[in-house]
């Protein structure tokens, strides 16, 4: 059993696949329903943190290029033009239900840094008491190769350890992780990523997307052992929430490796 209901503080990372369709276009209907079960959460008395991806996406969208970028200096041009894009994008669905947004940017030094680590969790933890939404992407701008985390999927769990959040959701294309040498169905519950859970993993292919499993299950990991159970599963699922809630199997879900004193 997912523990949805009983979580305090969750974090919903979203990738680029469910935001943008293959076309360049802005995927309207399945934010429209991101945000109404964000919503719903929220009256549930559940903080929400979203680790929001998409800037390059949306970019790449502005600028009508189809093909991502190789050079750094033209992904961080995609990301400076989509960020602005991407959180426009989220307050304007979110008016709906007169729900405030506040954007956090990070790089990896962030965090490493005691004192800049101190100001982005009180930052957080503020924006949440005022019952806004922290929106955490990667400062893809100022992001140079070895400050990177690279990926949302390793940034949200970061994300999730410092906020000591009791759930990671992290939702994209992909429905959950495949037991690809067993007629590729979904497993349901991971105990411990160990050594076999870790050869079921592959990449992705996509234009937009960083990552696929690998970086999903390397999160998870991270996550997991800063005793934060972690969610995979498809963000395109319209009764994903609905699901978790009656405690029907869909995606996979990492047990926490610990318990939070
Ligand atoms: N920070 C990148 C963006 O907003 C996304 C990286 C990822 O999808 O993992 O486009």
């Amino acid at each position: 059993m997912i523990p949805l209901s009983s979580a305090k503080r969750i974090i919903i990372k979203l990738g680029t696949g469910i935001l943008r369709t293959d076309e360049g276009l802005i995927n309207d209907l399945c934010i429209e329903h991101l945000c109404k079960e964000i919503h719903q959460l929220k009256q549930k008395g559940i903080e929400v943190i979203l680790v929001s991806s998409g800037a390059i996406g949306l970019g790449m969208s502005r600028l009508k290029i189809n093909k991502r970028p190789t050079e750094l200096k033209q992904l961080q041009a995609c990301a400076a033009i989509g960020q602005s894009q991407l959180i426009n994008l989220w307050q304007k669905k979110l008016d709906a239900y007169e729900i405030t947004v506040g954007q956090i940017l990070l790089t990896r030094e962030d965090l490493d840094s005691s004192k800049r680590y101190t100001a982005v969790t009180n930052t957080i933890q503020q924006i949440l008491e005022s019952g806004a939404i922290p929106i955490v992407n990667e400062n893809d701008t100022v992001s140079a190769e070895e400050i990177k985390f690279g990926d949302n999927d390793t940034l949200s769990a970061f994300v999730a350890k410092a906020t000591e959040s009791d759930l990671l959701l992290i939702l994209s294309n992909i429905p959950g992780l495949m037991d690809t040498k067993n007629q590729n169905t979904i497993i349901h519950q991971v105990e411990t990523i160990n050594k076999d859970i870790e050869s079921l993993a592959t990449d992705t292919q996509k234009e937009t997307s960083v990552g696929g499993m690998i970086s999903k299950l390397s999160a998870a990991k991270i996550a997991t052992e800063a005793c934060c159970g972690v969610f995979i599963g498809s963000g395109n699922d319209t009764e994903l929430f609905p699901k978790i809630l009656k405690g029907e199997s869909v995606g996979t879900y990492f047990k926490p490796a610990c318990k939070r004193l």
